[in-house]
């Protein structure tokens, strides 16, 4: 029934998308990587999703894949970066923000922010030295792990139990602090139980887990469990959630049950610690072959991608279902930008 949404619920979305929402995990450096003999990408493949969307600050990940492990970790890193600015310069709608003033200057010339993170230290070696030279090229956001183990630590498991028991190791140690000290935004994201309670007695500041869902609707422990919640909580920190691991089921990823792990963080931490990191890679998946499909569900899991949340031209589509489910204009704010801004606000 319309009389449910108010007289005219589409013009209430565009209000609420006016300041652009926030997205803290896209995958979009190694695919630009990966596609880089050509020119063009971000803005033919990319930027009319965003714009149906209004995407305002998108968090792109530098991420390595295995198989430039170990050598070409810090080159293809690198390539990454070097590759979105090359894109970033063919056109005017974007802006690599390194900063809070950044994001609000490119926000105001009605750009999209991109800020650049990194998904697993790999790129680093051994070097914890080199974390500075990152935050010069503009990267804020550092988790240590994906879900392999690494220099730093060990990621998360995807299933109930079994991760490494083992926590941070002093390189891991090290980087935490490192990342505090020069003004990085440490990332809990996929790493394990062990290593996320390491991180929290390693540090002081905030921390965020950028794209992550509730153990509560999906047991695993690449997600976060009631007591990981409230941690981040007490730091008032962000929990942005994971479009793809809503639910083990197919039949229950949907977008109300990507509705239910916001209205579960924010029932125990509060509406001020909650927001988006969609991590859609459905784009990527499509793309691979049978093989690749197996050695994914191997290795990890078989993703599950919400029909109606499957990129980021369906933004409308959970902001619709937030007004349906309830929450009023001020609480959407903060879910689709606000948290994520008064985090950034930290980046000077
Ligand atoms: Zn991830």
């Amino acid at each position: 029934m319309m009389t449910t949404l108010g007289a005219d619920p589409e013009d209430r979305i565009s209000r609420l998308h006016a300041h652009g929402l926030v997205d803290l995990h896209f995958d979009l450096l190694m695919d630009l990587y990966e596609k880089r003999g050509r020119a063009g990408v971000l803005t033919e493949e990319f930027l009319p999703e965003f714009e149906a969307g209004n995407i305002g600050v998108l968090g792109v990940a530098i991420y390595v894949e295995d198989r430039y492990l170990p050598e070409l970790g810090l080159r293809v890193a690198l390539d990454q970066i070097a590759r979105l600015h090359a894109e970033v310069d063919l056109s005017d709608r974007f802006a690599i923000c390194k900063n809070y003033p950044d994001i609000l200057q490119a926000r105001e010339a009605g750009k999209i922010a991109l800020l650049i993170t990194m998904e697993g230290v790999e790129p680093l070696g051994a070097d914890p030295n080199l974390l500075r030279v990152f935050f010069e090229l503009g990267v804020r956001v550092i988790g240590l792990t994906h879900a392999r183990r690494n220099l730093a630590g060990s990621g998360g498991v995807f299933a109930a139990s079994g991760s490494p028991r083992d926590g941070l190791t002093p390189f891991g140690r090290d980087a935490v602090q490192a990342c505090e000290a020069l003004g990085m935004i440490v990332d809990l994201a996929h790493i394990n139980p062990a290593g996320f309670e390491d991180v929290f007695a390693y540090t002081t500041k905030p921390l965020i887990v950028s794209h992550t869902n509730a153990r509560r609707y999906h047991d695993i422990e690449r997600n976060i469990s009631d007591e990981q919640i409230k941690m981040v909580g007490e730091r008032r920190g962000v929990i942005g959630i994971n479009s793809v691991l809503v639910s083990p089921r197919k039949v229950e990823a949907t977008l109300d049950r990507y509705v239910d792990h916001i209205e579960h963080v924010t029932s125990l931490i509060g509406i001020d610690c909650v927001g988006i990191g969609f991590d859609f890679f459905e784009f990527l998946y499509r793309g691979w072959t049978e093989a690749e499909k197996r050695d994914l569900a191997t290795k990890f899991t078989c993703p599950h991608f919400p029909p109606d949340l499957m990129n980021h031209s369906h933004a409308r589509n959970l902001t619709r279902k937030l007004i349906e489910r309830g929450f009023s204009d001020e609480q959407i704010e903060k879910i689709l930008y606000g948290n994520w801004m008064r985090i950034f606000e930290g980046l000077l």
